[in-house]
């Protein structure tokens, strides 16, 4: 449902307001809405995204897609069970790959560290100029990642 619901109006009219606006969107949203509209290098997910997988463990710094897996699964969902042998797996250690988002073990490897190093990059560039920090929608469940900081 994540990977393939339209993002619906609120996204499009954001999304129109912006071009040929310098802007960038830091996101603890991991539905996907944001990176299927705005470009890549104007998006950070910091709190992860429902597009990749990561070892629970996790044993290394790798993500894997997750669209295609997570299609397979939903179409050999019987008696409201996935197959055993669809569930995937680390290729490293064996165990279950979990879905890259914000929980216990949440892998903040490279991909992690790229989103931050985007939005700072962003902030340094223009540093000398005015800058708008709109905060819209952000609940109270992790505000040290935008509310704090901005
Ligand atoms: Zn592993």
């Amino acid at each position: 449902m994540n990977l393939n619901l339209p993002d619906g109006l609120v996204y499009q009219n954001l999304f129109e307001l912006l071009q040929n606006k310098n802007y960038f969107v830091v996101t603890t949203n991991q539905d996907t809405l944001f990176s299927r509209r705005f470009p890549e290098n104007k998006v950070s997910t910091i709190q992860g995204d429902f597009r990749y997988l990561h070892c629970v463990r996790p044993c290394h710094d790798e993500l894997f897609e997750s669209k295609e897996l997570i299609e397979e699964m939903y179409a050999n969902i019987r008696d409201w069970r996935i197959p055993t042998e669809l569930i995937p797996h680390c290729p490293k250690c064996g165990r279950e790959l979990e879905p890259w988002v914000r929980g216990f073990t949440f892998l903040e490897g490279k991909k992690y560290k790229e989103e931050y190093e985007k939005w700072n990059r962003f902030l340094l560039e223009n540093k000398d100029k005015k800058i708008l920090f709109l905060e819209l929608g952000v609940g109270r469940m992790t505000p040290m990642f935008i509310c704090e900081p901005f």
